[in-house]
């Protein structure tokens, strides 16, 4: 039995077999090369084995302080197959003798193992050819980059672990055979944890070396609660983690009767709690679970995994399938937040060098009016049967909002040509998710309906941490000085303009920050259908004015650390006095 810790990414716990997927595996194209590029060739593979054992030695380095010395053989069989002059020399001899580039020399390699291990009569040896496999496949991606082949198929009931999977993946995942997943890299804010919560998909992000650590086919326990990952579980193990799965079903369970309550303090002041949705089956499970309504709908999901954008008869139809499973409630839809970690194939996206700063969101739907305008009609049609507000996402500044505002102006004189009916007093909000934006809030609020803060970028930006990078996942801090300052600020200048501020990052979903977002003034929380019942029953127990005096005691302190001390302090006593 091992066992591995990570990032509690989607709470849950389940047990299964592991299957590892690579998702990196690189595409190589073989070609010929010339008698005088053979150098070269030879040369960039040395290279490439090199650097593969550099970047072995380091994860045998960090994973020696984490899981400890007696787990490292893999690392250590992988370096051994790695150093073994055979496959450097081999594999220089093809490059020499066949004349082909180092990549479609070193799958040529591969393939002479594989038919050699394939004669191996004992099976245990036999195996040993997905070590060879894994170390030459770091190699390639060493050589070549990082061409991804589709979603791989697998049989049965299984428990996936890849190094990491994108958003895209986790849209192809089948819930039904998938049981939890397991990653390499990863935070919780990421885009690939928040499908996983809305997928109530268990998930444990950030376990390094997992994919070379474990054999395929290993019993594994992921506990999304604690981030533990246990492999071979012995029995004691096995039954305890099952009693916990029980026991947190239970209380999800029990909680779920409290739906229907009202999201109110104790004090009488209402707010909206309301959900994040990706995918349809989202929209009742936000209903079921006590939300009145959505407040996020992120509609880039529809145009992921495909080679052509939805047109607008596909995108009027499944806007309206979420707004019949939300009515009457509101619905938010988002324009296009694709970029980023969240690359679309129709659209010939590319890989760029700093993607958070790319390419994303209202830059890309602005450089695309004409598709820009198709998904704005598409969601005007909607507006003609119930509430809808449009949302701009990743706004910078002025110009970028009265852009949107007259594209979605001439959408609406398209449709009024056709006769087509829709809302005309649609409302109409923005994303502050970029410091340039609070900075800003004061005159953008004069320009909309609504703000919606999204402090899963808006963190990352102000403080410069990779939302998606576990490793600095203790430097993300919802709670650091400079994004509360920057919170309140929002509020301020939504509330001066006479706006409601909304909050939809994943820092509404979590009970702690809640007696804050109140007290500085949110009128709305939007959250993952999962989160709502137990934000609603934190919020059941504050009175808006102990809340107020918190979220100002806050600012007397000068960093995160400080003010959680403070607030698990003050919260547990005070805003958390009695119960429902
Ligand atoms: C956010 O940034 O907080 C947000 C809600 O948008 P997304 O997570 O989709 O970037
Ligand atoms: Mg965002």
């Amino acid at each position: 039995m091992r066992s591995f810790s990570g990032i509690a990414a989607s709470p849950g716990i389940a047990m299964g077999r592991l299957h590892i997927v690579d998702r990196r595996r690189t595409v190589v194209s073989e070609y010929s090369i010339t008698s005088e590029t053979v150098c070269h060739e030879t040369a960039r593979l040395a290279q490439a084995i090199d650097d593969t054992r550099i970047e072995l030695e380091i994860l045998k380095t960090r994973l020696a302080e984490t899981i400890g010395q007696d787990h490292l053989f893999f690392i250590e069989t992988h370096l051994m197959i790695l150093t073994d002059e055979r496959l450097v020399n081999e594999t220089s001899e093809i490059i020499r003798t066949v004349m082909i580039n180092a990549e479609g020399a070193l799958r040529r390699t591969l393939h002479r193992y594989r038919e050699t291990f394939s004669r191996i009569d004992d099976p245990y040896l036999r195996e040993r050819i997905s070590d060879v496999e894994t170390v030459i496949e770091r190699v390639l991606r060493s050589m070549s980059g990082d061409a991804v082949e589709p979603f791989p198929e697998h049989e049965g009931q299984v428990i996936l672990a890849a190094h990491d999977f994108s958003p895209a993946d986790m849209l192809q995942i089948n819930r039904t055979t998938v049981l939890a997943i397991i990653t390499e890299i990863g935070g919780r804010t990421s885009h690939t944890a928040i499908l996983a919560r809305a997928l109530d998909l268990p998930a444990v992000m950030g376990v390094e070396g997992i994919t070379d650590l474990v054999l395929d086919g290993r019993a594994v326990v992921v506990d999304g609660l604690s981030g533990e990952v246990i492999v071979d579980p012995d029995s004691e193990t096995f039954q305890s983690s099952l009693l916990r799965k029980q026991q947190y079903e239970y209380v999800e369970y029990e909680l779920l009767k409290s739906a229907p309550l009202p999201a109110v303090t104790r004090d009488g002041h209402s707010i909206h709690l309301r959900g994040n949705v990706e995918i349809p089956e989202e929209g009742s499970a936000v209903l079921v679970h006590g939300g009145s309504g959505v407040g996020l709908y992120r509609t880039e999901m529809l145009f992921m995994n495909r080679t052509t954008m939805p047109d607008e008869a596909e995108q009027t139809h499944v806007y309206q399938t979420m707004q019949q499973a939300v009515t009457p409630h509101l619905l938010t839809i988002r324009t296009l937040d694709a970029g980023g970690d969240k690359l679309l194939e129709g659209m010939n996206q590319t890989a760029e060098t700093n993607p958070a700063l790319g390419v994303r969101a209202i830059r890309l739907s602005l450089s695309m009016p004409d598709e820009f305008k198709t998904q704005l009609r598409a969601i005007l049609r909607v507006s003609a049967n119930g509430p809808v507000r449009i949302m701009f996402p990743m706004i910078s500044g002025m110009e970028e909002v009265r852009a949107a505002k007259a594209l979605l102006e001439e959408a609406k004189l398209e449709l009024a040509a056709c006769g087509v009916p829709y809302d005309p007093a649609v409302q109409v909000g923005v994303m502050i998710e970029i410091p340039a934006a609070v900075t800003l809030a004061d005159l953008l609020a004069r320009e909309v309906d609504f703000f919606s803060v999204g402090t899963n970028d808006l963190i990352q930006y102000t403080l410069a941490i990779d939302r998606s990078n576990g490793q600095l996942s203790h430097l993300y801090q919802p709670l650091h000085p400079a994004v509360l300052r920057s919170l309140r600020r929002i509020v301020q200048a939504a509330h001066g303009a006479g706006i409601p501020a909304c909050l939809c990052g994943e820092m509404a979903g979590d009970p702690l920050y809640l007696p804050v977002l109140l007290g500085l003034g949110f009128d709305e929380l939007s959250m993952g259908a999962g989160s709502i019942l137990r934000v609603k029953q934190t919020l059941r127990r504050c009175t808006l004015e102990h809340a107020a005096v918190l979220a100002e005691g806050c600012f007397a302190f000068s960093t995160a650390a400080e003010v959680e001390t403070f607030l698990s302090s003050q919260f547990a006593g005070g805003c958390a006095e009695s119960d429902d």
